[in-house]
């Protein structure tokens, strides 16, 4: 029986089996990036007996497909798989590395559309939102393809007469990559562009909820040329992830792990990554303050914290988590924003193409916005607009705004993930810097103001790795892409995005 769950999507109606074949097709979706098995040395391949785990799309809760469900074994094997293939990645030259890791883009350009597709289908974006995350993280495979000729050393100079001093810079080795389900193409190819581009090899382990994107960017991997065992994608179940994630962190093959998630998964992989001293690249949660000051330009203020709060329906570790501000601008930019989000944010399926705000990833995801919502109002905030879950489905969320948040809430706290925009009113400049910087993590922060002087004050001040001053959406491959605090370790992007997959070895020329 062919059941419809999306515009361009059918399922089959049939039990969940040990098949290996995708069960949900499309006339518009490639046959060809549509990948069930796992990706290990160059080969798809069943997971020992043929587990499988489903894949939900998440407007629905129905059964989009079902994918190998990697364990333990196959973790070593595929880290087996990229420990063998090192030496000749490292050997080739920077220049071939950079023609493989720009072909790779060539295809991801040649796929977008479908590639986004899949993205909609697993996590439940808008279309236009899984388009330009497609192009973001294909220009991360553009970037590290530039900057693969550009890693260079130095030659020092010493007291010694009879010495030299070089410097190398060498890839680590095996890196393990694990990655979250909110940007399922762009967080792979941030790591993974970097770590190839200096001459590792890597072992993915996508999200549960979407391992399909991972999976479509192995085939255009391997059609690129990428050599067998560089690139590996081992997807596993929400079940069988925590010893995946053990042998990932605890195999002496491999030299390095990146992850991006949330804090407390990060905090378990260091601690298991600690015992054989692996280096640690850590893209954790944030609180991201939003400030509003008496001088902002109100209209650009509201264009930009609707940006940054409702991408992906609140689901960035970078979107605005609090608002904070100031009282002279308090009434009206309330009114404004709530304006704003009655007039251009639309709730529905992400194949539908009005829809700016598609589902929340689970129920789980729901229940943690509504536990934020409850506990605000117990403690005196009021709902402006919104606050409950949305006629199109169970994991459906109307945009939200609460005003007379304070700061002892969970919403001021915590982060959200999802469409909801707390404001808490301040008077003073030092008083906003206080609150914003007052928590554990510290990723993305934003300001709006005209002046000058408290331009640069703030943007000092900000205990963050990311501002934006007069902008709500920062994430480029240019720029340095990480946070301070519990946020995390290491940078993404930019020129310092391949030092996490790097040993600076130094050489003494002596005797001379
Ligand atoms: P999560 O930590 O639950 O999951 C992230 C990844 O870790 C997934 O692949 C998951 O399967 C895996 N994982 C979970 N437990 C594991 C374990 N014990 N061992 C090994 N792997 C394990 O986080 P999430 O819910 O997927 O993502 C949301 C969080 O990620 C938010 O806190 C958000 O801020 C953060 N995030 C950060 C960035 C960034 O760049 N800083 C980007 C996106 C998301």
């Amino acid at each position: 029986m062919l059941r419809r769950l999306h515009s361009g999507f059918w399922a089959l109606g049939v039990a969940f089996g040990s098949c290996s074949v995708p069960r949900f097709y499309s006339s518009r979706l490639g046959s060809e990036l549509l990948r069930s098995q796992a990706y290990i040395g160059g080969r798809w391949l069943d997971a020992d007996g043929r587990a499988q785990f489903p894949v939900l799309d998440p407007a629905s809760g129905q059964q989009l497909t079902a994918v190998s469900d990697c364990g333990p074994q196959e973790a070593r094997e595929a880290v087996r798989a990229a420990y063998n293939s090192l030496a000749s990645w490292k050997a080739a030259t920077s220049k071939e590395r950079s023609n493989l890791l720009r072909k790779w883009y060539d295809l991801m350009l040649k796929n977008k559309d479908e590639l986004a597709r899949l993205i909609t289908a697993e996590n439940g974006k808008p279309l236009k939102e899984s388009l330009s995350e497609i192009l973001y993280a294909a220009s991360f495979l553009e970037w590290f393809s530039e900057e693969a000729r550009r890693v260079y050393g130095d030659v020092v100079p010493t007291s010694s007469p009879d010495r030299r001093i070089l410097i190398l810079k060498q890839p680590i080795g095996v890196a393990s990559i694990i990655t979250p389900w909110n940007f399922p193409s762009a967080m792979l190819t941030r790591k993974a562009g970097a770590a190839l581009a200096v001459g590792c090899t890597v072992v993915v382990k996508p999200a549960e909820d979407t391992p399909l994107s991972a999976l479509a960017l192995a085939e255009l991997a391997d059609q690129a040329g990428i050599p067998a065992g560089v690139f590996n994608v081992i997807p596993s179940s929400k079940s069988k992830t925590p010893s995946v994630g053990e042998v990932l962190c605890t195999d002496p093959l491999v030299a390095a792990i990146s992850f991006t998630g949330s804090t407390a998964t990060g905090k378990i992989l260091l601690r298991q990554a600690s015992d054989t001293v692996k280096k640690a690249s850590m893209e954790l949660g944030g609180l991201a303050p939003f400030i509003v000051f008496d001088s902002a330009n109100l209209d650009r203020a509201v264009a930009g914290a609707l940006a940054s709060k409702f991408r992906n329906t609140g689901q960035t570790c970078v979107c605005a988590n609090r608002f904070l501000v100031q009282e002279g601008i308090h009434d009206s930019f309330v009114e404004k924003m709530v304006k704003a989000m009655q007039r251009d944010l639309r709730v529905g399926s992400g194949f539908d193409e009005l829809t700016t705000q598609g589902p929340l990833i689970n129920e789980r995801a729901v229940q943690k916005v509504e536990s934020h919502i409850s506990d605000a109002v117990s403690l005196g905030a009021c709902i402006v607009t919104g606050g409950k879950r949305h006629s199109s489905g169970a994991t459906f969320f109307e945009p939200t705004l609460l005003s007379n948040v304070t700061t002892d809430m969970l919403c001021a706290q915590e982060e959200t993930f999802g469409p909801l925009a707390p404001v808490i009113k301040f008077q003073t400049e030092e008083e906003a810097v206080t609150i914003a910087n007052a928590s554990n993590v510290g990723l993305a922060g934003y300001f709006y103001s005209s002046n000058l002087a408290q331009i640069w004050r703030v943007a000092e001040q900000l205990e963050v790795g990311i501002v934006g001053i007069n902008e709500g959406l920062l994430s480029t491959p240019e720029a340095p892409f990480g946070g301070v605090k519990q946020s995390g370790l290491g940078r993404e992007g930019s020129k310092y995005g391949v030092d996490d997959y790097l040993e600076i070895k130094y050489v003494c020329f002596g005797g001379l």
